[in-house]
């Protein structure tokens, strides 16, 4: 299995807008954070999870050129925004591209994108072509691979995050409850949100983060979804074997 995190940032990406702290003026490229997003690739199949808003930049970047199926974790912005630019993948490929997600995250996406769902642009492939398929919270399979969506809590809101083999993927938590959990150990990687130092509502912070990777014992566990408070060089240096920040641009390889 082939890991590819596209994007590591928060939603206002790192460095944000017309901000001089130190982290947003930092010539480490591990500091310049596109909006959260991984890439799966496993036995053939090729699995985006969210579609963020730098969507486009991070498909040329990672140099992806087909996908199987997108999941959605959730349908906030920062997640769903690049979608448009699934044209280029529907045209290139002359197919319709399977979507997934929780009923609120489809019919949240279905409003965003009303135009998608025009038939008569549909007919050339003007819009983002999409299958939707709504998930339950029980495993599932794209292309003979088995994912299984943990629910975990985003504030009020009920999201998904996934596993897929050794491997789970889970941002914009602020809770996880304990039956989720279970669903959680035994893992090569982790990739789980932290957002900043101080706590948040609706995200874990640095605190919270480290205290469930330190819980769930993945071999490796890497945070994402991260604001411009933790500074790379100085964040990683200060936390716990096995857990590291994400960058844009890493890649994991694992069996
Ligand atoms: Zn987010
Ligand atoms: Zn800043
Ligand atoms: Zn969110």
């Amino acid at each position: 299995m082939r890991i590819v995190v596209l994007g590591s940032g928060t939603s206002q990406g790192v460095p944000i807008i017309g901000c001089t702290c130190k982290t947003c003026l930092s010539e480490n490229p591990k500091d310049k954070r596109l909006r959260a997003s991984v890439y799966v690739e496993t036995g053939g199949a090729k699995i985006l999870i969210d579609t963020s808003i730098d969507f486009r930049q991070q498909m040329l970047r990672a140099k992806i050129t087909d996908l199987d199926a997108i999941l959605f974790t959730h349908h906030h912005v920062d997640h769903i925004f690049g979608l448009d630019d699934l044209r280029q993948i529907n045209q290139r490929h002359k197919k319709w591209v399977n979507v997934y997600g929780n009923k609120k995250t489809l019919d949240e996406i279905k409003i965003t994108f009303r135009y998608a769902l025009d038939e008569e642009l549909q007919r050339y492939m003007a819009v983002p072509m999409m299958i939707f398929n709504y998930l339950e919270n029980k495993e599932f399979e794209v292309k003979n691979i088995k994912i299984l969506p943990i629910e975990v809590f985003h504030g009020r809101i009920k999201i998904f995050g996934y596993r897929i083999g050794k491997f789970a993927y889970i941002t914009d938590a602020s809770m996880i409850p304990e039956e989720e959990m279970e669903k959680l150990y035994g893992l090569d990687v982790l990739i789980l949100n932290a957002l900043r130092i101080a706590p948040h509502p609706t995200h874990f912070n640095l605190e919270q983060a480290t205290e469930i990777a330190l819980k769930l014992k993945a071999k490796k566990t890497y945070f994402t979804h991260i604001t411009h408070d933790l500074n790379h060089e100085e964040i990683i240096a200060s936390l716990p074997a096995n857990i590291e920040l994400a960058y844009d641009g890493l890649e994991l390889l694992i069996d």
